[in-house]
Order: C-alpha cells, then structure tokens, then sequence
C-alpha cells in the first residue's frame, strides 16, 4: 500500500467518510457522504502544502477515489443476516 493510499484511508477514517459497521467490527464501509469525501481531500492536501506528503492534486483525488472502491456502502455481513 502506498504512502499516499494509507493517508488517505486514515483521512477518510477521521472526517467519518467511511465508517465501521455498527455490528462488525474491522467492516469499514463507505458512508457515501460527499462532504466528508471532500473534507478529506482538504486533510491530505493540508499535508501536501505541509510538505508532509508529496503529491499534486490529481493524485490526491485519484487516491481517495481508489481507497474508496475497496470499501461497499453496504456490510455484506449483515446483509447475509437479513437473507436468513
Ligand atoms: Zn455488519
């Protein structure tokens, strides 16, 4: 995972983004919350004007974009639960 990747990941943690189901645990989902998305964006390029993190724009908003594909907006666990 890249360095770029996992801010963003942590980024999207901290403005709730993505948020763990609320009855599994380690299950990250995607709140499908735009302006979390977006503030985000903000923390990691904060970061880059910091010189803490070197990247352009693009990369930033290609990052949180990838890191959000991984996660579904629905916990697949607990859609198993209401098929029973
Ligand atoms: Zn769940």
């Amino acid at each position: 995972m890249s360095t770029l990747r996992a801010l963003a990941i942590d980024a999207l943690k901290e403005t709730g983004a993505i948020k763990e189901c609320d009855v599994h645990t380690d299950v990250w989902l995607d709140n499908l919350d735009v302006g979390a998305n977006e503030e985000a964006k903000a923390i990691l390029m904060a970061q880059v004007q910091n010189e803490f993190l070197v990247a352009t724009e693009d990369e930033v908003d290609q990052a949180i974009a990838e890191a959000l594909t991984h996660y579904p907006d629905e916990c697949g666990y607990c859609t198993d639960n209401m098929l029973d």
